[in-house]
């Protein structure tokens, strides 16, 4: 028996893992696009995170040569503190996403985690520092349970609980008929956008990584909904060094620091206050949105 269920488990956890990172790259096409073949400098060592500090060094970036994205783009999230990055589409905000995971890597400059060259530590360590809330979480068809342990499969069920109340949904889970035994995902219970948002947060959390990604929602979303997901983001952010990359502004207030990128430069830099006090670009950009949202 026991010869037959160690090889079973180790290729379960094997399917697992394969899996994660399935979704992994699943979740990042929306936000981080399709990745380029980036290989691990031979001896790479694993990534040594201390308090997790990002620092992004004079970064030059394009997909191809003749169109640059990134300009000389310079800014430090210090560990356990918080960046916006805004600016109109196409300005590169997304870009520079991808390029704290290293899905490519920059053409000129740095991305530094606590001091180290991302290019010289393996992807591995990389990404498990990392944990991405995107806009669209990918639910299997699973139980609740399954999709929120999914972070972390050999998390004990209370673990799972508090990370689903400290993401706003537990109540909600509570709610179903088979509570976290519910079936969800294509054919089983479907979710609104905020629930399964929710479920992708508490799934984050569970990872518990020291460094959070936000891919903040396009979309209006109701007010009680933005509320909840506020909520449930502001847990998250708890104690990890956070960049948000904002597609609009609503959420962008409450950061350490704003900065605003136009074709590629960090045109403006500051906290909201500062920022709207400058009457620049990002005013500008408040303005505009309270415009749409009046309309
Ligand atoms: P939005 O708010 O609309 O999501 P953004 O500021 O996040 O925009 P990015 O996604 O960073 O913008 O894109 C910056 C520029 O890079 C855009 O002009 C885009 O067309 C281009 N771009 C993005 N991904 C690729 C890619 N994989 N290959 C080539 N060009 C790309």
């Amino acid at each position: 028996m026991i010869q037959i269920t160690v090889p079973l488990n180790f290729l379960g956890s094997v399917y697992r893992e394969i899996r994660q990172a399935l979704v992994d790259m699943g979740e990042m096409f929306g936000l981080l696009g399709q990745p380029a073949e980036i290989a691990d400098k031979p001896g790479a060592g694993a990534l040594a995170v201390g308090g997790a500090e990002v620092r992004f060094e004079d970064v030059h970036f394009g997909y191809d040569e003749e169109r640059p994205i990134l300009r000389g783009v310079s800014f430090t999230v210090p560990a356990g503190k918080s960046l916006a990055i805004v600016g109109a589409s196409g300005a590169g905000k997304s870009t520079i996403g991808r390029l704290l995971f290293r899905f490519y890597d920059v053409t000129g400059g740095a991305v530094r985690i606590d001091g180290q060259d991302i290019r010289d530590v393996t992807q591995e360590s990389l990404h498990a520092a990392i944990g991405v809330v995107p806009q669209d979480t990918v639910l299997f068809n699973d139980t609740i349970l399954y999709n929120i342990a999914y972070g972390r499969p050999e998390a004990r069920f209370e673990e799972i609980v508090a990370v689903a109340k400290s993401a706003r949904i537990h109540d909600f889970i509570e709610s179903l008929p088979q509570g976290y035994r519910t079936t969800v995902g294509e054919r089983g219970l479907k979710l609104s956008g905020g629930e399964k948002q929710r479920v992708g947060i508490a799934r984050t959390m569970l990872k518990n990584p020291p460094i959070l990604l936000l891919d903040e929602a396009t979309s209006a979303l109701d007010t009680e909904t933005e509320q909840q997901i506020q909520g449930a983001l502001a847990r998250a952010a708890e104690g990890r060094t956070v960049l948000t990359i904002a597609h609009r502004l609503s959420t962008v207030a409450g950061a350490d620091e704003i900065i605003v990128l136009d074709a590629g430069e960090v045109v403006e830099r500051g906290n909201h206050a500062e920022l709207l006090a400058r009457s620049g670009k990002y005013a500008a950009l408040w303005a505009q949105q309270l415009r749409e949202e009046a309309a």
